[in-house]
């Protein structure tokens, strides 16, 4: 150090260009004598400050269990999206502040890794890959559901939670038309490329079939975006399946679950899971593929694409009945030999507890007698408590255990990738959330008083029944008596608490669900 800088650090109050006038006088010398001292007693004062405030926050520290530490996080972290803010980027507390405008970064490859200040250090027991890529922002219709900002989100969350960082970086890419064919028809494929018309407007609406009335719209971006959102999955179970990493997170748009052979519906234009699922079974060491669908609405589109074909197990969870999209998933439709699994809830606001007795009851016992080599989840958080169409109430720590439960199922092999999930906050949260536990940390503890429904445990025990004659696990003594524990820790929702649920969580089908049991 110079003696100029030690000159400069020896005033206290030295600001970055404010240099103290030299002296001049006698009656100067007072005065910048006095300065000094009222300089060093304001030191003292900030001093004493910080040494108050240090203690203070040690007894804090001492004084506040881990749990509720641990809970006060996860408020805060349900406050960093902000709806409105959607089309801005992100600013956290966590994070350095953004120097770069977030439509113009290139996103292709994650930025480089930077841990969040406050990121819990868990090292990673797991190599997780992780593809993103902003270009699959540019298919927009402003004011749609499906909107670029869902990708955003998420990938601004999983950044300022330090999980990105964690992550190996996958190559994204577009599927080829070798890789859409095997789901999807060739005229399909070829429509997709050319639907939008160059000299028409900038948005083109295809179809009109849904309570949005806008379904499908094409934009010049848009056959660009859904041959990534595909391409950037199969590129995700790819890189599982020859090692690089043992599970993999694919942030896509647009989502893919209602896209049928030959047909774009539902915001969907490409089936990515489907996609990725067939190419994966092109691999001679890959025999079967399932597909978890945890989105609130059933995905027809993998269904039809997948009811014949028994090296594919589709399971999906999703609200059924009183005409809500796509209307399909019905617990009869069991495929060829018991490989497809409606879990078709009849009632809104379910949450973590129905969810996690639909694993223990109806898809942890046959998943694991199926035994994938590798699982793809079609992880829309449109059930998450707080979106606009979904009326469920699955928490983040609800997807930390559904993420930690499938990839303790086979070889472990899990590919998640995003599908639906329409409320901003509550998207990046539970995305965030579900890479963490596919990152190995231990889920969060779900409340004791959190049980799931009478009327859900009635539904999964039928559904189960059907399915036994293929799932021999089903009939066990084992199985029954687990069953027997769940019946046990069941709560009924009776009209009169139903009445207390705030507008819009009330479902109309809940009074005579109730009294089904
Ligand atoms: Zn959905």
């Amino acid at each position: 150090m110079s003696s100029a800088e030690d000159s400069d650090s020896a005033s206290p109050l030295n600001l970055p260009g404010r240099r103290p006038a030299a002296p001049s006088s006698a009656s100067a010398s007072r005065t910048a004598a006095k300065t000094q001292a009222r300089s060093n007693e304001i030191l003292s004062m900030v001093r004493d400050g910080l040494k108050r405030a240090e203690d203070v926050s040690k007894a804090a520290a001492h004084a506040i269990e881990a749990d509720a530490v641990s809970a006060l996080v996860g408020d805060l972290a349900a406050l960093r999206v902000d709806d409105a803010a959607a089309k801005q980027p992100i600013t956290r507390v966590q994070t350095p502040p953004p120097v770069v405008d977030a439509k113009k970064a290139p996103l292709a490859t994650p930025a480089p890794k930077q841990r969040s200040s406050t990121a819990v250090e868990v090292g990673s027991k797991v190599k997780v890959g992780l593809v993103y890529d902003e270009r699959m922002e540019a298919h927009e219709m402003v004011g749609h559901f499906e909107c670029p900002a869902r990708h955003r989100v998420v990938v601004n969350e999983i950044k300022a939670d330090g999980l990105a960082a964690r992550c190996v970086p996958l190559r994204s890419r577009e599927a080829t038309d070798a890789e859409l064919l095997r789901a999807h028809d060739a005229a399909h494929v070829a429509a997709v490329q050319t639907a939008f018309d160059p000299q028409g407007e900038p948005v083109q609406v295809a179809t009109v079939d849904d309570d949005t009335g806008n379904d499908i719209f094409y934009t010049k971006d848009t056959s660009f975006g859904a041959r990534m959102a595909a391409g950037c999955v199969t590129e995700a179970c790819e890189a599982v399946l020859r090692g690089d990493v043992q599970r993999a997170f694919a942030v896509v748009r647009p989502p893919g679950h209602h896209a049928l052979c030959a047909r774009a519906m539902g915001f969907c234009f490409f089936n990515n899971a489907v996609v990725a699922a067939r190419a994966a079974l092109e691999r001679e060491d890959v025999q079967r593929v399932m597909i978890l669908d945890w989105d609130v609405h059933h995905g027809n589109g993998i269904q039809d694409l997948t009811l014949e074909d028994e090296s594919i197990m589709y399971v999906s969870l999703h609200r059924y009945g009183d005409g809500f999209y796509p209307g399909t998933g019905a617990g009869e439709e069991v495929g060829k030999n018991g490989t497809n699994i409606n879990v078709g809830w009849l009632e809104k606001g379910l949450g973590d507890a129905d969810y996690l007795a639909a694993f223990d009851i109806v898809i942890e016992p046959i998943a694991r007698s199926f035994a994938p080599d590798l699982i793809i989840i079609a992880a829309g958080f449109d059930a998450a408590d707080g979106d606009p169409l979904g009326g469920m109430m699955l928490s983040p720590t609800g997807y930390e255990h559904m993420t930690r439960r499938l990839c303790d199922i086979g070889s472990g092999r899990v590919v998640i990738a995003l599908e639906g999930g329409y409320a901003l906050r509550p998207l990046a949260t539970c995305a965030s959330a579900s890479l963490r536990a596919l990152l190995g940390d231990a889920p969060r503890a779900i409340s004791s008083r959190s049980r799931p429904r009478k009327t859900s445990v009635k539904l999964l025990t039928d559904l189960a029944a059907s399915f036994a004659p293929y799932w021999p696990a089903l009939k066990s003594e084992e199985y029954s008596e687990k069953v027997r524990a769940i019946l046990k820790h069941t709560t009924v929702v009776a009209s009169r608490r139903v009445d207390a649920y705030p507008t819009g969580r009330r479902s109309s089908s809940m009074s005579s669900s109730a009294t089904a049991v």
